[in-house]
Order: structure tokens, then sequence, then C-alpha cells
């Protein structure tokens, strides 16, 4: 990087004193000077081409491009260290020498640089983007061919050799720049400050030999003038160039990058019109018409990418089946049925026992049913009606009209005619169906329309009643439950669920041992919701490892923050029926507590009895591997379960939870108390950690301590609250007066 900082200041010095030199005034009159020449135009070329392989060692990404460049910069440099030692002293230079070969060395090393990296980021990219690139370089060759090139071949003589190179120079010059200007359009570079240096590089170069060869036309240049100078300039330029580092540019059919080509194929036929009026230099003509041959050519190649774009297009909103459109199709249909102010109508279709069909009569043989009842629905639809297939055996019409009437009378029919038999593949099969209706208000969101008009349908195929409409009445609860599950969901991306946390304390001393992690829900509307109303709904939605993920990420850092402030405790997590279940759990737990630097013991893990139940084998499986990361792991409302005892002995825990229905019953009922001391003792022999949920009073807390219960939890103790109570709870903790121990 220091490399990078010195060369950068002292190509930059270098060019600007150089510059300076040859203003008209600052040397006695324009000449040879052996320092400026010699020394500081040398340093130049030799320092841009150090910037160029220092690139190229530095930077795997483009490493043979900025090799080449250095490679032609290195003939460049060569070059200009043998014409100022040796020629420029000289009363007669020879034209052409050594020093124009190796100058003109330098553009095949960087042309076959640029084509090097444009290739590197077209990869597997279209032919289109090549063209692109080709019509604006001819486009430019074209113009630069009518301006420059065609004054200065007319107007230099000499030998052959000097007449070759004469044209070589100028020829290269624009092959250059349209190859750097073609490169920019294809990799839509335009602002990608490497390129553009590069670019304003060449482009320099160009002019200084323009310059220089309309000087040697007209007999004025002198070595230590201003063109010396630009030359100076372009190789600084370029220098620099290979210093920045730019975002990787990967190419891309981007609309803006048919301007450029666009603009020089309108130049190119600017030109040939004027070569109607002007005779014009054949150069310029030819590259203008290889200009127009190239844009045409990518015109055609334009409309093919159009039409098969829109097939495409098509075809991803086409149900392959039945031709319909799709559910892709069907949601871009009811988009546009709510923007457009008018809204509709939705009736939603689903055969009746299909799989049944495909079970018995095999996949054949219902794919041909549901292209048959495609077609069937769509030659009944009404006016301005669309049939779509969802998926499966669900068909969805969308009706113009948002009267419900005349919805209802459609599907009454559609579903007459579905009853009618059906023959596929030789045999006659009855089809029955249910179908939900209801009204889509324009302007509203759409996405409840289909909701709703499955809540019906599923009303529909309950009661077996063919058609069934929308009634905010009956399937209000469903509809706000299904509300709910959207708004958890959103509550889930947006991070509007919270953990309270309720401390442990350990028995005799009271003191706090961990602290378990609860989560809450402030929504919207019905304010702050407690688990029970909402775990359940996200369990059969299927947003469980959603909320559980989120909870242990929130846990963890909790975990992390107190152990920051001093609180070595560990947080308890509650985990629900499907996480049990869930392979990745292991893995979520393990990578969260390594991303913080957290021991196995900051992490408790909570699940109730009757989880454990649910596939043993693989509930001991995780168990196993959790407990194998060093988690423990309570079993949650113990007792309440209703189950064998046997998982006690079985399954990895390390930990019972007393349900709070015992210890609320503790001192008024004896067999409750009964219950609870031979749960201790039983939870002692086994080796395992007692806790009592819920305790509520100092006297519960007494018996529990005089009868050996390890921890307790519960609002006597503490409440959940938010971490930062909780910070406040244990500050105060010392100062709280402990248990009173009751004899047995
Ligand atoms: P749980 O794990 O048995 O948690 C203890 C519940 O008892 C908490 O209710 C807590 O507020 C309450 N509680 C604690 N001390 C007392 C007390 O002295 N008296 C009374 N009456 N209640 C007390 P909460 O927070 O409503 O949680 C209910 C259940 O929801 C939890 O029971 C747990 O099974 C589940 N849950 C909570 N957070 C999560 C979670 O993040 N993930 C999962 N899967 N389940 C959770
Ligand atoms: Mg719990
Ligand atoms: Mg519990």
């Amino acid at each position: 990087m220091q490399a990078v900082g010195v060369l950068r200041g002292v190509v930059a010095t270098a060019t600007v004193a150089y510059t300076a030199s040859v203003l008209p005034g600052v040397r006695p009159a324009p000449g040879h000077s052996w320092f400026w020449e010699v020394v500081v135009y040398n340093l130049v070329a030799w320092c841009a081409t150090a910037m160029c392989i220092e690139r190229a060692v530095r930077q795997p990404r483009d490493r043979a491009t900025w090799a080449l460049v250095g490679a032609g910069f290195g003939c460049y440099a060569v070059g200009t260290l043998v014409f100022s030692v040796w020629l420029q002293p000289m009363t007669q230079m020879p034209y052409p020498s050594v020093c124009d070969l190796l100058w003109l060395l330098f553009y095949p090393f960087v042309l076959a640089g640029i084509v090097l990296a444009v290739r590197a980021r077209t990869m597997g990219s279209v032919a289109s983007m090549w063209l692109d690139g080709l019509i604006a370089g001819l486009g430019l060759a074209a113009v630069g061919a009518l301006v420059v090139f065609n004054r200065l071949t007319t107007s230099v003589e000499g030998s052959t050799a000097a007449i070759v190179v004469n044209i070589a120079y100028p020829v290269f010059d624009l092959s250059l720049v349209a190859c750097a200007v073609g490169a920019m359009a294809v990799l839509s570079a335009w602002r990608n400050p490497a390129w553009v240096l590069l670019c304003a590089g060449f482009v320099t170069f160009a002019a200084a030999d323009s310059w220089y060869f309309a000087q040697v036309a007209a007999d004025t240049y002198r070595s230590g003038s201003p063109v010396d100078a630009t030359w100076a300039v372009a190789m600084c330029l370029v220098g620099w160039a290979a210093t920045v580092t730019s975002p990787p540019a990967a190419a891309k059919a981007e609309s803006r990058s048919f301007v450029i080509p666009g603009v020089f194929a309108a130049v190119s036929i600017g030109l040939l019109g004027i070569g109607a009026f002007v005779e014009l230099p054949p150069l310029g003509t030819g590259f203008a018409l290889a200009a127009l041959t190239a844009a045409f050519v990518r015109t055609t190649m334009a409309v093919r990418e159009v039409i098969a774009l829109a097939d495409s297009r098509r075809q991803a909103r086409t149900d392959l089946l039945t031709g319909l459109p799709n559910r892709r199709g069907f949601y871009e249909q009811l988009e546009q049925a709510t923007q457009t102010g008018h809204g509709g109508a939705l009736l939603l279709i689903d055969l009746d026992r299909f799989k049944e069909v495909n079970d018995a009569l095999g996949h054949r043989t219902g794919d041909e049913l549901l292209h048959a009842v495609g077609q069937r629905l769509s030659t009944h639809l009404t006016q301005g009606a669309t049939l779509s297939r969802l998926g499966g055996d669900e068909f969805a019409v969308l009706l113009p009209s948002g009267d419900t009437t005349p919805a209802r009378a459609l599907a009454g029919r559609l579903l007459a005619e579905l009853q009618k038999p059906f023959t596929v593949v030789g045999i006659t099969l009855h089809v029955d169906a249910s179908i939900g209706v209801t009204s889509i208000a324009a302007g509203t969101d759409p996405s409840p329309a289909l909701a709703r008009a499955d809540l019906a349908m599923y009303r529909a195929k309950a009661a077996r009643s063919g058609v069934e409409l929308y009634d905010d009445e009956r399937d209000g609860d469903a509809w706000n439950r299904l509300a709910l599950v959207q708004e958890l969901r959103d509550a889930l991306a947006s991070g509007d669920l919270y953990l309270e946390l309720q401390p442990i304390v350990g028995l005799p001393g009271c003191a706090p041992v961990a602290v378990e992690a609860l989560v809450r829900w402030t929504h919207p509307i019905r304010g702050r919701l407690a688990p029970d109303e909402f775990l359940p709904l996200a369990e059969r939605a299927g947003l469980m490892w959603n909320l559980t993920q989120y909870v242990l990420d929130a846990a963890l850092d909790e975990a992390a923050a107190l152990r920051r402030d001093g609180w070595h405790l560990p947080v308890a997590v509650n985990l629900s029926a499907s996480d049990l279940l869930n392979a990745r759990l292991v893995g979520f737990v393990a990578d969260g507590m390594q991303r913080r630097g957290l021991p196995a013991t900051a992490l408790h893990l909570e699940i109730t009895e009757s989880l454990l139940m649910e596939d043993r084998d693989i509930s001991e499986g995780i168990l196993l591997g959790l407990r194998a990361l060093g988690v423990q792991v309570a079993v949650d409302d113990y007792g309440t379960g209703y189950s064998c005892l046997a998982y006690l002995r079985d399954l990895p825990i390390t930990a019972l939870k007393i349900d709070r229905s015992f210890t609320n019953q503790l001192l008024d009922d004896d067999r409750t108390a009964t219950i609870v001391a031979s749960t201790i003792g039983l939870a002692h022999d086994l080796g395992l950690h007692i806790v009592a949920e819920g305790v509520e009073t100092a006297e519960q807390l007494a018996w529990l301590t005089g009868h050996g219960c390890d921890r307790v939890q519960g609002y006597f103790l503490g409440r959940p609250m938010t971490p930062s109570l909780l910070r406040s709870w244990l500050a105060d903790a010392g100062s709280r007066p402990t248990a009173v121990v009751v004899a047995r």
C-alpha cells in the first residue's frame, strides 16, 4: 500500500513539474534539456510501468490485464529512454527508428489487456454485450478517422517504412480509444474510476499523437514542447488507473447500456449522410458502415431477446398442465383488479376427493382430469371472468364486478357443470367441488381476498354445501386468526417481539442462579400479548422455528450482556414441540454461543413434559446433541403431562421444574404436598436439580426450602421483567430477606 502511495506521489509530481517546465517562458526555449527530457520524463514513464506491474502483483483480480498493460508501458518506457539518451541528442534523427518499434509494441500489449479484462467480466454473458462495445468502438473510430486520421496520412510523406509507421500510430490510437470506450460500454463502467482514468489516459495518448503528427507535418515540432507534456499526462493517468481499486464490475445488460451504442450508430448514420454531400475518406466511411452493420445485427438480436423474454414471462405465468394462468399469473390479475379501482369478486374452487382419483387411478389420469376440468370451467365462464389454476386441484375465477350475487350464481353453474361426468382415458369419473366466494374491494391489499375465499371454501367443504359466500360474522374468528398469523410474521421480521426475564433463585439463600427468558409481543392494536395467546398460532402456522431462533438469539445476547455486567447467570429458553424435532436446533445453538464467545453453561433449555413424548427417537437424538454441547436441559411443567416415568430414566435431562399448579396447592392439600416432597426426593435420587415454579408466598417458599427444593421461581421472588429492571433487581438481591427455613 505504501509503495503505491509513493509511486502515485512521484508520478504526479514529475508530471506536474514536467508540464510546468514546457510552459512558454519557463525553459529558455523548447528544446533538449538533459534533466527534464531524460530524468523527469523517463521517471514518469517508469513510474507508470511500475504502477501497472505493482497492481498485477498485488491483486489477483485483473492480474493478466495489468501485467499486459505493464509490459506495454515497459516497452514504451524503454523506447523513451533510448530516444532521450541516444536519439534525441543526434542532429539527424533516423525515422522510423527502433524507438518507434518499441513505442508501437505498447499497443498490442495494452489492447490484449483490455480484451482480457472485458472477457473476464463477460464470461457466460450474451454476445449482444460484445456487439454493444463493438458498435461504440467502431462509431468512435469512424469519427476519429474522419477528424484526425485523414488529415495526417495525406499530409506526411516519406519512405514506405515512414508512411507505415505514420499510419500505424493513429490507427493504433483510435483502436485503443475505441476498444477502451467499447469496453466501458460493455461493462457499463461509466462511473468506475479505474476505467474512467484508463480511458482518459488513452484519449490523451491519441490526442498527443495527433497533435505531434500535425506539428511534424507543419514542421513546427520541437522537443520539450507542450506536446511532450501531453504524453506525460497520459502516462500519469494510466498509472493512476492501475492504483485505483474499484468494485468488481460485472457486465450487466442495463437498459442504459443501449444508449452509447445507439448514439454511435446514430453518429455513423450522420457521417454517411454527410458523405452524400461531401467526399469522405474511405477509412471513416468503412468504420461507419461497419458500425451500422453491427448495429443492425444488434437490433435483430435485441428484437429476438425481447420476444424470448416475453415468451418466458408468459411461460412463467402459465400452468403447463392446463394452459391456464398459474398462481403467479393469478396474483398479477388480482393485484390489477384491486389497483384499477373497480375491485371484483373471487371464486375459489377446490375439487373434492381429488387425491383419491390420483391414488386409485394414477397421476396421469389425475392430470388428464385436471386438464378436462380446466377446459370445462373455461367454456362456462361469464363475460370478463378469468380462470386460473392455483396448483393441485385448486382453481380460481376472477370476476370484474364486486357484486357477489352474479358471482354466487356463476359458482352454482360451474359446480353443476363439474358434477356432470368426465370421461378421461376411457374411464367415466364423477367430480364434486366446493367453492368459496368473496368480493374484492378496490384499492385494498389483494392478498386477504384469497384467504377469505379459502375460509368460505372450507366452510362449503365442511358443510358439503357446494358454494359458500365469505361472511364476516361466521368466518370472522378464523379470519382474525389468519390476520394474526400475518401480523406475527411481520412482528418476527420487524423485531416487535421481546423478552422478559424472570429470576430463578437458589435455596436456601435465595441468591439468583439463573433467569428464564419469556417471550412477549407488543401487538399494534391488542397491546402486550402473553405467549399463550400467540404460541399455539405460531406452531400451527409453521412459524415456531422462526420464533425460537429469534428468542434464542435475543436470550444469548442477554446472557452475553449480563456477563459483561458481571452477572454470570445462565439464561433458560423454552422450546416448543416442533423445535425438538428440528435437526437444525443443535447447530443453531452451538453457533449462537460460539459467535458470542459464551460457554455452554450460559444457556439452559426447558422442554415441557408432554413434548418429550411426541417422537421419542428424534427428540432423544436432539437432546443428546444439546447435552453433548454442555447445555443443561430441564423438564418444564413437570407433573402435568400424565406421561410415563420411563423418560426420566432414559432421556439426558438435568433438571425438573415442578408446575405451579402443584406449588399453588402445597399448603392447602396434603396429597399435593406429598407428591411434591416425593418428587424432590425422586429428582435428587436421579441426580437431577429440582426447581419449583409459581412461588407466590413466603409460606410456599419456606415449605420448599424446608423440603430441600434446590431452586425456586415465582412472583414472590421476582416477576418476569425487562432486562434493565432485572439489573436493578439483581443489584438489590443482596439486601432482600432470604428464605425462612421451616423444619420438616
Ligand atoms: P413456563 O415456561 O412454565 O413459564 C412460566 C410461566 O409462569 C410464565 O408465564 C411466567 O410469567 C409465569 N409465572 C412465573 N411465576 C409465576 C407466579 O408466581 N405465579 C403465576 N401465576 N405465574 C407465574 P408466561 O410468560 O405467560 O409463559 C407461559 C408459557 O409460555 C411458558 O411457561 C412457556 O411454556 C411458554 N413460553 C414462554 N416464552 C416462550 C418462548 O420463548 N418459547 C416457547 N416455545 N415457549 C415460551
Ligand atoms: Mg419454562
Ligand atoms: Mg413451567
